[in-house]
């Protein structure tokens, strides 16, 4: 049993225990049953109190059961012992009380909290909705509109906000077990009615007329193809409409009903594999981490603005390095008006936007590097560049600094050579908008030391971001694997598919933007200059001639208005542009490419199997660890729809890998099969009947 009774004079604590979360695992059930029990024979006892130990109420449930055959007594008996118990029953919260923490908190009788406390019903984030009664009694509580918005948003709530709403009775200052045991007290005093939430009667009067199909039609569009906010709704509707048995077995078949959809596995995948992510094979976890108190960024450019951002968001000083005055000041001047828009929008105070200024110090000085725990470079994509930054910082930096690149694509290993300490150096890839995008691919160089790599693992936490380490291979995990996609979507343009087709199809799968949008917003002259660069038989002309025609009409993208889409001045929608689609027609001519209808379908599967065939030689040289790392970097640092679990997961889940491999050889053979290999380790896997687990970590 993992918990315990007290009595203090006429109220009894029913203390739960079960660090660290107090997740409500069998033995938490038992405790309550148990201490219901108790307090409910005790004569004396005429008030109870729930309450936990340790930093928080109960978190959730206990995610070692999941999967596993239900152990008794489930949580329904214990909610349900609480609610039916003759004396009134406190929960008393602290720290969170999410997913069934706060069901349970539900069942009783009444809530207090102290201030920090935060509640919530995180279960649409896994694909499911709460299944012990959440849906029913939240808008028996505080109403079907504001129950709505807490179960479909998921987010947690801070106690003041609940308590407005209602969730929570009173905040307690002090001691919150004195205070619940105070108010537990008074309500004997007071001689307080049994207050059962399923007994309360939900405002369905109030609702507008068309409520339900109003919020569906929202909830369609702002969680676009999600299918368990859709059935939280029909959840809601039968709380308003129901009784409240009617309600829970309701309740009970939507719930089975998204437990049986393919998107709760892949958002449970998604749960699963961020935090497989930061567990990193041959890294000594007990190694002494280095402290990091303050960070310099070099060039404030695109990346190194919103890089600074991260740091001063969590009170991590920054000094900041440009090559000019102009640059600096340029770069200064879109952090200030990234956090005065945040401010705007009421997300920040005006002191906070000062704050977090304060932190930063700009600087054209190497010296102002030299007390920097770490440093991280975002200067120009130039290997010479590159060498010639950390060579000078080689000199500057006090000896244990971090020394670290967000290089795309250079060698972490080259770049560690121009300094005499190859040990204190790795790759901090972070995506755009670096403020923003929250994955973080931290590249380990083949000398890059233990206690440098554990630094900036727990950093990124530290910093909110999801940290995937890989090895140091051209383009790392995500852009080495953009390259397989993007090809496939150039060359269905060239076959017959126009750039918006391509991009809806993309969209409608769940993408946040096409790839040619995406190619847009970047800027075709990026490509266009790597090439040049670049041995030309390293790449298909095939793909390449169209955007090489349209960077020398001056085409380059959203900057100029004009790259694969028109674009209306102060605009970013993209428009179709009959110019583009001539030049392609044109290109497909040129190449003898006879050009045909595609449907979506086959242009989503030709974009994500050839991405997820360049994962699997990705996993295959160990660049990645596991296959789930490649999922965790397209979710969190290209926007592939959380749903779909990633490409990776997608394509052993959803296609399969022995038709994924079947469609990937016809693929090949159809468009000329040198720029399309099929992995030898996909094969492998077909061969042998064995998935994406059994490889790496
Ligand atoms: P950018 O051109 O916007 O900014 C680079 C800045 O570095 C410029 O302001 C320049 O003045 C400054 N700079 C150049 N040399 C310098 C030096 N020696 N000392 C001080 N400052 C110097 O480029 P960006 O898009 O921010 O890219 C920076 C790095 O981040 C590149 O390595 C790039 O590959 C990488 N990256 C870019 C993106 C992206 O989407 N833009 C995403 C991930 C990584």
């Amino acid at each position: 049993m993992q918990g315990r009774f007290e009595k203090r004079g006429a109220v009894g604590i029913i203390w739960i225990d079960n660090p660290p979360v107090n997740a409500i695992s069998v033995g938490v059930r038992v405790a309550i049953i148990d201490g219901i029990s108790r307090l409910s024979q005790d004569p004396e006892i005429k008030a109870g109190v729930l309450a936990c130990a340790g930093r928080t109420f109960m978190a959730g449930a206990d995610i070692t059961e999941f999967g596993k055959p239900p152990l008794s007594p489930g949580l329904h008996e214990a909610i349900e012992a609480i609610e039916n118990c003759p004396k009134p029953i406190v929960a008393a919260i602290h720290g969170t009380a999410f997913g069934g923490g706060l069901e349970v908190a539900l069942a009783c009788h009444y809530r207090v909290a102290v201030a920090a406390a935060k509640v919530g019903l995180p279960e649409v984030k896994l694909g499911i909705l709460p299944g012990a009664g959440g849906t029913q009694r939240l808008p028996r509580l505080i109403g079907v509109e504001a129950a709505l918005n807490i179960i479909v948003s998921g987010d947690p709530v801070p106690a003041p906000h609940a308590a407005k709403a209602g969730v929570i009775d009173k905040i307690i200052e002090g001691d919150l077990t004195e205070g619940a045991v105070a108010y537990a007290r008074q309500l004997i005093t007071d001689n307080a009615p049994l207050r059962k939430v399923r007994d309360l009667k939900v405002d369905a009067g109030q609702l507008a007329p068309g409520f339900f199909d109003a919020a569906r039609t929202r909830i369609a569009r702002e969680k676009k193809n999600l299918f368990a906010p859709q059935r939280i709704v029909d959840a809601l509707q039968a709380a308003a409409t129901l009784d409240f048995e009617q309600g829970m077995a309701r309740e009970r078949e939507l719930f089975l009903e998204c437990a049986a959809n393919s998107q709760a596995k892949a958002l449970q995948h998604v749960f699963f594999a961020e935090r497989k992510a930061g567990n990193v094979p041959n890294l000594d976890k007990s190694v002494t981490r280095r402290d990091i108190k303050s960070v310099a960024v070099i060039g404030a450019g695109t990346m190194g603005g919103g890089i600074a951002m991260n740091f001063l968001n969590v009170g991590i000083p920054v000094v900041l390095l440009e090559m000019t005055r102009e640059a600096l000041d340029r770069g200064v001047g879109v952090i200030r008006k990234n956090y005065e828009n945040t401010a705007s929008k009421g997300k920040l105070t005006t002191d906070q936007v000062e704050q977090r200024m304060a932190l930063l110090k700009p600087t054209l000085s190497y010296d102002d590097l030299k007390d920097a725990d770490m440093i991280i470079e975002a200067v120009f994509e130039t290997m010479a560049v590159k060498k010639e930054v950390f060579g000078r910082l080689d000199k500057v930096a006090k000896p244990g600094a971090i020394l670290a690149s967000n290089t795309s694509y250079l060698s972490i290993d080259e770049i560690a050579a121009a300094t005499t300490r190859a040990g204190d150096v790795l790759g901090t890839h972070f995506f755009s908008p670096a403020n923003v995008m929250r994955l973080l691919e931290i590249v380990r160089g083949e000398k890059t030391s233990q206690d440098v790599l554990a630094t900036v693992v727990d950093l990124a936490k530290r910093i909110n971001k999801v940290g995937v380490v890989c090895g140091n291979r051209d383009g790392f995990i995500g852009n080495r694997m953009l390259g397989g996609y993007a090809y496939q979507a150039l060359l269905m343009v060239l076959e017959g598919a126009m750039p918006e087709q391509v991009d809806a199809a993309l969209r409608d799968f769940g993408m946040p933007m096409g790839v040619l949008q995406m190619s847009d917003l970047a800027g075709l002259d990026i490509g266009y200059k790597s090439r040049k660069d670049r041995d030309p038989n390293s790449f298909d002309g095939r793909v390449s001639r169209s955007a090489d025609l349209l960077v020398e009409m001056g085409r380059l993208g959203q900057k100029t208005q004009a790259g694969y889409y028109d674009y209306a001045p102060g605009d970013r929608t993209p428009r179709p542009s009959a110019v583009v689609a001539s030049i392609i027609e044109k290109v497909s001519e040129e190449y003898g490419i006879r050009r045909r209808s595609f449907t979506d379908e086959e242009i989503v599967e030709r974009c994500f199997l050839a991405l997820m065939n360049v994962g699997c030689e990705v996993l295959r040289e160990g660049v990645a660890y596991r296959s789930s790392d490649i999922d965790v970097v397209y979710l969190y640092g290209y926007g592939f729809p959380a749903y779909r679990g990633g490409p990776m997961f997608w394509a052993e889940h959803s296609v399969g890998l022995k038709t994924a491999l079947e469609k990937l050889k016809k693929i090949s053979a159809a468009t000329g099969g040198s720029w399309l290999q099929v992995s030898p380790l996909l094969e492998q896997l077909v061969a042998e009947g064995r998935g994406f687990a059994s490889v790496g970590g």
